[in-house]
């Protein structure tokens, strides 16, 4: 891949005396979906709020679209790397939701006209419209961070960081919001996802980085890297379902060792059917 987006080198950084951030190494491709895996305090969100320009690191550079950004051209970086907070509550401010989301392209100096239709966009675009007059603090946990992430995409940035979007919503409102973050790679935006959750890693990401005790631990595809145990041991990461349920599966001679590993259920059945289907036909 060469469309290089971001380039983070030899970042430091501490909040005290000791480095949280540990010489980080890593190159962004446009429209990749990247999983952040790690365990708490381990340096994801630190690392975040570098990539969107709140932090500056002590030591080392980014680079955006090949420019080295500088203490004074960090605006660049809040405009092109939205971050959508776990706490949809620290991130939502305003009385009602129209004017919650008309926040962030006001602050970028955009016309009137600009931002009504970006705000009407990203209100369609979550599917808000019904509760646009509403006070955001009055809405219940998906609807939320609906708002949550309607605030980032009105402000239409190239890469977008989610910590553990789906944490605390319910099955229903997990799956809408995944289906939001795969509606977003379609289109070409650039995800960055902080996430515990190794299925979801495994189904979605393209790439996983690992970061452990401020550093990275682990950069890579999610096959390769869920079959490293040793670092999965270092990381306390566990293997995914569907990696399970397949090795089950061809440990038992159920599947050919030849059939490339499933992410989703319905791609083990899918499989499986094949399996039987070449079976009843004598192959
Ligand atoms: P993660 O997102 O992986 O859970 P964080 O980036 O939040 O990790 O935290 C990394 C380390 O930095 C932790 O030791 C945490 O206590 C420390 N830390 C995070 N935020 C602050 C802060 N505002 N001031 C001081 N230390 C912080």
């Amino acid at each position: 891949m060469e469309d290089v987006l971001l380039q983070v080198q030899n970042l430091t950084f501490a909040y005290r005396e000791s480095a949280v951030l540990k010489d980080i190494n890593v190159t962004i491709h446009r429209g990749e979906k990247i999983a952040v895996m790690g365990a708490n305090g381990a340096g994801k969100s630190t690392f975040f709020l570098h990539l969107n320009g709140v932090l500056h690191q002590d030591e080392g550079t980014i680079c955006l679209a090949g420019r080295q950004i500088q203490k004074k051209t960090e605006t660049k970086l809040r405009q092109k790397v939205g971050y959508v907070f776990q706490d949809a509550d620290s991130q939502l401010i305003a009385s009602n939701v129209r004017a919650e989301i008309s926040f962030g392209p006001m602050n970028l100096g955009l016309s009137q006209k600009e931002v009504k239709k970006r705000v009407e966009e990203a209100l369609n675009y979550m599917d808000l419209e019904d509760l646009a007059e509403r006070p955001p603090h009055y809405l219940s946990g998906g609807e939320k961070k609906r708002v949550s992430i309607a605030d980032i995409l009105a402000m239409e940035p190239e890469i977008l960081l989610f910590d553990e979007p789906m944490a605390a919503l319910d099955p229903f409102n997990a799956s809408r919001v995944e289906q939001i973050l795969w509606n977003l790679h379609e289109e070409g935006k650039t995800l960055l996802i902080a996430t515990h959750d190794v299925d979801f890693a495994y189904r979605f990401a393209d790439r996983i980085i690992v970061f452990a005790e401020g550093s990275i631990l682990a950069d890579g595809d999610p096959f390769d890297l869920f079959h490293n145990t040793d670092m999965m041991e270092q990381a306390h990461l566990k293997a995914p379902a569907m990696m399970t349920v397949w090795e089950a599966l061809r440990t038992a001679n159920l599947v050919t060792q030849s059939l490339p590993y499933p992410t989703t259920l319905s791609q083990v059945v899918e499989a499986v059917k094949a399996m039987e289907a070449m079976e009843e036909r004598g192959l």
